[in-house]
């Protein structure tokens, strides 16, 4: 139902597009997503393999208990249930050659059981002093030109706190080395993920493939709110006129002329955003992107499964692979290794990725027997936007886009949300564009 029959166009049916489509169609206003893919949920999205006989994700995506925003579109979408939710942080690492340590965290506020549970740590007590004091620091702000690189060795936390603590938190979070990643958006979303109750600071896992999870029941629950959805609608060109957009032109030709009331939301990637824009490249065309590449193992049925170390296990020092994750529920003989921003897989075929995981495998779990472990691979070249210094200056704040058409608002995990690329950044730009929304 529309109360003026003013319009409003949502560019991008990812996590962002979806927040936003639902909060407009909750003003009355007639909204429609047009989204380039056949499907929606952006850059959370599952595929079928052939070879497994099942949907597997383009990429594992854990959330944290603090994950406010992207909570309330699960709720909206039904599907808020449908997570393993830990009640505090538990974080396995392993190390080549086998040896298991384990951060876990009691259920007290997190600012009281991590320093309890860093002291706990089996490394040299020095370290964990160490650890200690870098966790304490996590409260004063960095300044905006340091990487987190240039804090840790400021903050003395080279060595163990860097490799454990630090460098697996860095990849986890900011999908870049710290070396590359801006020390104060990592403080900050650390900050809010440790800052209160054990649950903020928790993993939330999947327990199906996301696509059932946002993808899939966002085009029903869209509908019944009144939105109007085209897949497979990608957007060409905008067509300015006396400073607005005066039409969006698709891939096909096809022009949708716009009235003078009629808005634009972008929920698209910056660089989809970009390839749009009027004139001169905007400041924001300059963010630069991190890969991400998955190998999802499967050990044969008869194989003796990996010892399971929980969820979510951390390989220190791991070449290429940083993580290991498995799905609530699944057999233990299937998990997925994960490398976030690591180039060195940049232009390496399938076969190879696949080849280095299991050398990874012999190396970190010797003795386990992986003879003919199938290995699937996932790729993602633009998994996120680099949060490093200087990126800060080039994202917009979500709501009108200042020197832009003024008819065209921008939201999206790119903008300034104050947190790195996130499922939760996402939804949260879609909040603040929706609070500035006239
Ligand atoms: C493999 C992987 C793992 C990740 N892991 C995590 C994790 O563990 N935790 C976490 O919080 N985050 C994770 N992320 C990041 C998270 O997925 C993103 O931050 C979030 O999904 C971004 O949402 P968005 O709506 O801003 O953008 P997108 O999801 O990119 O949505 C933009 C949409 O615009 C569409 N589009 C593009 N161009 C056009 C056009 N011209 N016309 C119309 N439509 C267009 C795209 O198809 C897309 O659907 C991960 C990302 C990847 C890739």
């Amino acid at each position: 139902m529309t109360a003026n029959g003013r319009r409003v166009f949502v560019l991008g049916g990812g996590v962002a597009g979806l927040a936003a489509a639902f909060g407009l169609a909750r003003r009355s206003l007639a909204v429609h997503v047009l989204e380039s893919r056949g499907w929606l949920g952006g850059r959370a999205f599952s595929s079928p393999d052939k070879e497994r006989g099942e949907a597997l994700d383009n990429g594992p995506h854990v959330m944290l208990g603090c994950y406010r925003a992207m909570r309330d579109l699960l709720r909206e979408l039904g599907t808020e249930g449908e997570f393993q939710q830990d009640r505090s942080l538990t974080l396995a690492y392993r190390t080549a050659g086998a040896v298991t340590m384990r951060l876990s965290l009691s259920r007290l506020p997190v600012p009281l059981a991590m320093p309890w549970a860093l002291l706990r740590l089996p490394v040299p007590f020095a370290d964990r002093m160490r650890a200690f004091r870098g966790m304490l620091a996590t409260l004063r702000r960095a300044p905006a030109e340091w990487t987190l690189g240039d804090w840790l060795r400021r903050r003395g936390q080279a060595g163990m706190p860097d490799e454990m603590l630090w460098r697996p938190l860095c990849r986890a979070i900011m999908n870049v080395e710290p070396e590359e990643a801006a020390a104060e958006d990592f403080l900050c979303t650390l900050r809010e993920a440790f800052a209160g109750s054990a649950a903020k600071g928790a993993f939330w896992l999947p327990r199906r493939p996301w696509r059932e999870l946002v993808g899939d029941p966002a085009l029903p629950a869209l509908q019944r709110a009144g939105v109007t959805v085209r897949t497979g609608a990608r957007v060409a060109a905008f067509e300015p006129r006396d400073g607005r957009i005066a039409a969006l032109v698709l891939g096909d030709g096809e022009r949708i002329e716009l009235g003078r009331d009629d808005a634009v939301v972008s929920a698209l990637p910056w660089f989809a955003l970009a390839a749009l824009w009027p004139g001169a490249a905007p400041p924001f065309a300059t963010l630069r992107s991190s890969p991400i590449v998955t190998a999802y193992c499967e050990q044969s049925p008869t194989a003796r499964p990996l010892p399971d170390d929980g969820p979510v296990v951390a390989l220190v020092g791991g070449d290429p692979f940083h993580f290991l994750i498995r799905r609530p529920g699944d057999d233990r003989r299937r998990f997925a290794l994960l490398a976030g921003g690591n180039r060195s897989f940049d232009g390496q075929t399938v076969a190879t990725i696949a080849q280095r995981a299991r050398r990874q495998l012999e190396l970190w779990w010797p003795g386990v027997d992986l003879g003919d472990v199938s290995v699937r691979v996932r790729k993602e070249q633009h998994a996120t936007f680099i949060a490093g210094c200087g990126s800060g200056a080039v994202r917009p704040a979500p709501g009108r886009l200042s020197g832009g058409p003024g008819n065209l608002w921008v939201c999206g995990d790119w903008t300034a949300t104050g947190l790195p690329a996130t499922l939760e950044g996402a939804a949260r730009s879609a909040a603040a564009m929706l609070a500035a929304f006239t």
